[in-house]
C-alpha cells in the first residue's frame, strides 16, 4: 500500500519496526502534494527543506535506537494562522502575505518537541473567516470527493489536505465551526477542544473568547494522538486551563454501554436537508444498538446562537484586526500622512468579507449601539451556556447535525453572505458555550460526505472520543479516500 495513504499510528507501527524511513515517508507525501496539489490547491506554501532536516533527525534517532514519540516522523499541515517561526505565515490575507513570525505558536513548539514533521501551511479562509475558504486572498480550496464544491471553511486547506492524503494529520482552528465544517465536508475527523485547552499562543486571533486550536485527522485514534501532543496547560496563554492532560488514547475504548445521548430537537432545523437528517438519525440509532441512550433534549435559546455569534464573534474581530495599519509588519498602502497611509493599507490589505466583519463589529461596539447589540450579545449567550449545562445535568453528550447540507457548490454562496453564515448555524452554539466538539463521517449524500456532531461537557473530550471511536469503529467510512474528482 502506498505509504501516503496510511495513518498516523500504522505509520507509527512502520517507522518503530524499521520498516520505512521518516524520510521515505515524507517524501512520499510530498510525491503525493506533487500529483494531486494543483487540483486540490490545499496549501499556502510548503516547507519541504525544513520537513526532510527533521525526517532525517527522526531517522537518526531510531538508527541510534532511541525509543521514539508517537508522532515523531509523521507529515502534518498546519493552518496557515498558526505562527512559525522563520516560515511565512499569511493568514490567507493580502495584508499578511509577507509577514515572517519572530517566534513559535505554543502547539507549533509541542508539536516540535513530538519531532513530527510538517510539510506545509493550509490554505484558509482570510483571517479564519468563512465557511468554504472562498475568501483566501490567495486561492480556492477544492473538496476532494469533488473538486467542483468547496471543502467547507475556514480550515479548508487542512481538511483538504488531510482528505486528499496530502498530509496525514492536519491542525485547524475553530471560532464557530471552522475545524467542524471543513471536517465534515471532506469526510474526516475534527475535534474542537474545549475553550482554553489548547493554548492560543501564536495562533493570530480572529475572536478571542471563541478561538481554539483542534486536530483534523484520517480517524479517531488519530485525533487523539494529535490532541495528546498539542494540549495542556501554557502560561503564555492568560485563558488557558491549568488541568492535567490526559491520556486521550485512554478513551479509545469502542465501549458505550449506558452512554446518555441527548439530541437537542433545536439544531435539526427548518430547511436541512432530509438526507442528512436521515444520516444523522442512522448514526444516533447506532450508538443506541451500541448500547447506549438517547433522549430528546430542548436548547429553547438556540435559535439566538446565530446572530449572538456574529455579533460577538465580529465585535472582537474589530479590535483584534486594529493592529493592521501598515506599521511595524504588514501590507502598507501609499498616503500623504499617517492616516492616510493606514486607511490605505487596511482597505487594500483586507479583503471584502474582512471589512465588512470589522464595519459591522466596529457598529456593535460604538457608543449608542454598544448596549442594544454587543452587551445584549453577551447576555444571550450566557443563556445559550445555560442551555449546555441544563442539558448536561441529563446526559453524558449531544449528538447533532454539523451542517444543513453536504458541500456546496464553489461559487454558489460566495456572493450571499447571510447563506453562507447559515452553514454555522449546528456548530456556533458550541463556541459560545466553550465546550468540545467532534465530527466525524457518518454517511454520504450522492458521494459527498456527511458530518455527525458529538458535543461534550466542558473538559469532556475523552467522552466524545470514546462515543466517536465506538461509532468509526462499527462502520467503514473513515477508510475510504476521496476520488479526487467527481465520484
Ligand atoms: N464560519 C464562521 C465564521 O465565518 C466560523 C469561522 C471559524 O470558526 N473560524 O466566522
Amino acid at each position: 500500500m502506498e505509504l501516503y495513504k496510511l495513518s498516523a499510528h500504522e505509520l507509527r507501527k512502520k517507522l518503530q519496526a524499521k520498516e520505512v524511513s521518516a524520510v521515505e515517508v515524507a517524501e512520499a507525501v510530498y510525491n503525493r502534494v506533487d500529483a494531486v496539489e494543483d487540483t486540490v490547491q490545499a496549501y499556502i506554501s510548503l516547507t519541504r527543506e525544513a520537513a526532510l532536516a527533521e525526517a532525517r533527525r527522526v531517522d537518526e534517532k531510531i538508527k541510534t535506537g532511541q525509543a521514539i514519540l508517537p508522532l515523531a516522523g509523521i507529515p502534518g499541515a498546519l493552518k496557515d494562522n498558526i505562527c512559525v517561526k522563520g516560515t511565512r505565515t499569511t493568514c490567507g490575507s493580502k495584508i499578511l502575505a509577507n509577514y515572517v513570525p519572530p517566534y513559535d505558536a505554543t502547539v507549533t513548539r509541542k508539536l516540535a518537541e513530538q519531532d513530527t514533521v510538517i510539510i506545509g501551511k493550509a490554505n484558509l479562509d482570510e483571517f479564519a473567516m468563512g465557511s468554504s475558504t472562498e475568501n483566501s486572498a490567495f486561492k480556492v480550496s477544492r473538496n476532494p470527493w469533488d473538486t467542483d464544491t468547496v471543502p467547507g471553511g475556514s480550515s479548508g486547506g487542512s481538511a483538504a489536505a488531510v482528505a486528499a492524503a496530502e498530509a496525514v494529520w492536519a491542525l485547524g482552528s475553530d471560532t464557530g465551526g471552522s475545524i467542524r465544517l471543513p471536517a465534515a465536508f471532506c469526510g474526516v475527523v475534527g475535534l474542537k477542544p474545549t475553550y482554553g485547552r489548547v493554548s492560543r499562543y501564536g495562533l493570530v486571533a480572529y475572536a478571542s473568547s471563541l478561538d481554539q486550536i483542534g486536530p483534523i485527522t484520517r480517524d479517531v485514534t488519530d485525533c487523539a494522538l494529535v490532541m495528546n501532543a498539542i494540549a495542556g496547560y501554557d502560561p503564555l496563554d492568560s485563558t488557558s486551563i491549568n488541568a492535567p492532560t490526559p491520556d486521550y488514547t485512554k478513551a479509545l475504548v469502542p465501549d458505550i454501554r449506558g452512554l446518555k445521548i441527548g439530541l437537542p430537537k433545536e439544531y435539526f432545523v427548518a430547511g436541512m436537508d432530509p438526507e442528512v437528517e436521515r444520516a444523522v438519525y442512522a448514526a444516533i440509532e447506532q450508538l443506541k444498538a451500541l448500547g447506549a441512550e438517547y433522549k430528546e433534549v430542548s436548547m429553547p435559546h438556540t435559535e439566538y446562537a446565530l446572530a449572538t455569534y456574529y455579533m460577538v464573534a465580529t465585535a472582537e474581530a474589530s479590535s483584534n484586526l486594529a493592529r493592521y495599519v501598515g506599521v511595524g509588519f504588514g501590507y502598507r498602502g501609499e498616503g500623504s500622512d499617517i492616516i492616510a497611509m493606514s486607511k490605505k493599507s487596511r482597505t487594500e490589505g483586507f479583503g471584502e468579507e474582512v471589512r465588512r466583519r470589522i464595519m459591522l463589529g466596529n457598529y456593535a461596539l460604538s457608543s449608542g449601539y454598544y448596549d442594544a447589540y454587543y452587551l445584549k450579545a453577551l447576555k444571550v449567550r450566557t443563556l445559550i451556556k445555560r442551555d449546555f449545562d441544563k442539558a448536561f445535568e441529563d446526559v453524558d453528550v449531544l449528538a447533532a447535525p454539523i451542517a444543513p447540507t453536504t458541500a456546496f457548490k464553489i461559487g454558489e454562496k460566495v456572493d450571499d453572505p447571510l447563506a453562507m453564515y447559515l452553514q454555522d448555524v449546528c456548530t456556533v452554539p458550541v463556541n459560545l458555550a466553550g465546550v468540545p466538539a467532534i465530527s466525524l463521517p457518518c454517511g454520504f449524500k450522492d458521494h459527498m460526505p456527511i458530518g455527525l456532531q458529538i458535543i461534550g461537557k466542558p473538559l469532556g473530550e475523552e467522552t466524545i472520543l470514546r462515543a466517536a471511536y465506538a461509532f468509526e469503529q462499527n462502520n467503514d467510512y473513515y477508510k475510504r479516500l476521496a476520488p479526487l474528482g467527481r465520484a
